[in-house]
């Protein structure tokens, strides 16, 4: 039984002009409607400051699915959904604004207040004035108005701390959907999902059986059009701050004991509290590749990284010891997404024998694979590497890209999917370790050839323990 959403609902993207209402949530919109799980009354309102009349927002609407889903676009339930959008041109600082966006609402739905999912599509600079206009607008305080927030939320765990604190002022935390889009990933759900049904696997997933753990996230594009974000944040806040470490924390912590969301926060926050930067500056190697500083807006003396590779450590007792390495880059020879845990050998194997590997592979193909290695007594190659590898992609009808399965769950009010405020102080924390010991040392950036591997001195980072990466 799939599920079908019955109850009417408002919903509101601030910022409906920019490129992740075009490039992600309109297209999420369309796979719901696509899937019939969408209900008789709903209006997707789009707001921002550009004058818009409804018919050219409408197009916008069209034009950017249809460029998105492409040949499979179903035209006559894509006609259908637009006609549940609407276009406002509002301020964000403007009280008034928000008035005329009740009214406005209001009077689509004939009087009835729903629920109103108000959607951050906007830059973070505009987050307090939209929480603080909406939070004092509202009709009620029981009125259910859902934020959803993407990462990144705060540049740092201060103004982590103080945004929440400014929503607080006006929303309960219940009321907060923090986003990032890697939790919306077939792949990455399947982490949790694989240890939870498979008590065989969360066995092998115990700290004291692992050697360690290499997770890579590698991209073969560049910044290109994102250069001004990019220079501000650089590769560790873009990538490690929460994608890495949500990996991180679903593929290591203890499982949760019941399916609610409070369950999974704790036990993510539980391993991210515990997370340890090694104080030596040789446990991070960072890069930028060559052409960079090309690229349109890069500052000439621009120190920005575009790659990293980190060891860290869980100070939890069944972690002792073991190295996490996580690694990231742009401009890169592939575009790939694995975990790898790599399990000890017996002391009296041979340590020169490939070990034994499970591997979680999220893109571009998401499969797991469980090498062994069967050893002969006789004949040419004594060792033998057997691998077993079956797809974990979400298979059949009704599955969904990262934000469309996002949206159904802030629409079924479930939070699994979702960051806790906790989790996200936890991983600045994290960063913020990790960025002091660079500015610190001075840790150097590392040119490294467009479409290669990344820069070579990131092998010392494993070999330093006796490891290689695993391809
Ligand atoms: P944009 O920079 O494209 O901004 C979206 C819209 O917000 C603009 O069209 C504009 O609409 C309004 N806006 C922009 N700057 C300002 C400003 N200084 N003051 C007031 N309004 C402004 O953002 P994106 O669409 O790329 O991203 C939106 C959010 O999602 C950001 O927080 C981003 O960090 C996050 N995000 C984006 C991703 C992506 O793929 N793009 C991926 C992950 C997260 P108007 O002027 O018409 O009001």
């Amino acid at each position: 039984m799939i599920y079908r959403v019955k109850e009417p609902f408002f919903f509101t993207i601030f910022g409906a002009s920019g490129d992740l209402a075009k490039l992600k949530i309109f297209p999420a919109l369309y796979s719901l409607a696509e899937q019939k799980r969408l209900p008789k009354d709903y209006f997707i309102v789009g707001f921002a400051r550009t004058p818009k009349e409804r018919k050219e927002f409408q197009k916008e609407f069209y034009d950017s699915v249809k460029n998105k889903i492409g040949k499979d676009l179903n035209k006559k339930i894509l006609r259908d959904l637009v006609e549940h959008v609407y276009y406002f041109t509002g301020k964000y600082d403007q009280c008034e604004s928000y008035k005329e966006l009740k009214d406005f609402l209001l009077k689509l739905s004939g009087g009835k207040m729903h629920t109103h999912i108000a959607y951050f599509s906007v830059p973070p600079t505009v987050f307090k004035p939209i929480i603080k206009n909406l939070g004092e607008c509202r009709r009620q305080k029981t009125d259910d108005i859902r934020l959803v927030i993407e990462k990144p939320f705060g540049d740092d765990s201060c103004s982590a701390e103080e945004l929440y604190h400014f929503i607080s002022n006006y929303f309960s935390e219940d009321q907060v959907y923090l986003l990032d889009h890697f939790l919306g990933k077939a792949g990455v759900q399947s982490i949790l999902h694989l240890r939870q049904t498979n008590r065989i696997l969360n066995l092998l997933l115990k700290g004291y059986e692992i050697a360690n753990i290499q997770i890579t996230a590698f991209e073969d594009i560049g910044i290109k059009d994102r250069v001004g974000y990019f220079e501000e944040v650089g590769i560790i806040k873009d990538m490690i701050q929460s994608h890495l470490l949500q990996i991180l924390a679903f593929t290591t912590m203890s499982i949760p004991l019941t399916t609610k969301a409070e369950s999974l926060h704790r036990e993510k926050y539980s391993i991210l509290s515990a997370i340890n930067v090694p104080k030596k500056p040789e446990n991070i190697v960072l890069g930028q590749y060559k052409e960079y500083k090309k690229e349109e807006g890069v500052p000439a003396n621009s120190k920005t990284d575009t790659f990293a590779a980190i060891k860290l450590y869980i100070d939890q007792e069944e972690w002792f010891k073991v190295p996490i390495y996580l690694r990231t880059g742009k401009k890169l020879s592939a575009k790939k997404t694995n975990v790898i845990v790599e399990f000890k050998k017996f002391p009296f194997q041979n340590q020169e024998e490939e070990p034994n590997l499970l591997k979680i592979e999220l893109s571009p193909e998401e499969n797991i694979i469980i090498q062994l290695v069967n050893k002969y007594r006789s004949g040419a190659s004594q060792y033998e590497t057997i691998a077993t590898s079956k797809s974990i992609a979400c298979s059949g009808d009704y599955c969904l890209p990262e934000h469309g399965l996002l949206l159904l769950d802030v629409i079924r009010k479930n939070k699994c999917s979702f960051l806790s405020f906790r989790e996200i102080l936890a991983s600045w924390r994290v960063t913020e370790d990790i960025l002091n010991l660079i500015s610190k040392h001075k840790i150097k950036v590392n040119k490294y050839d467009d479409g290669s591997g990344g820069p070579s001195l990131q092998n010392k980072l494993v070999q330093n323990d006796g490891f290689n990466w695993h391809k």
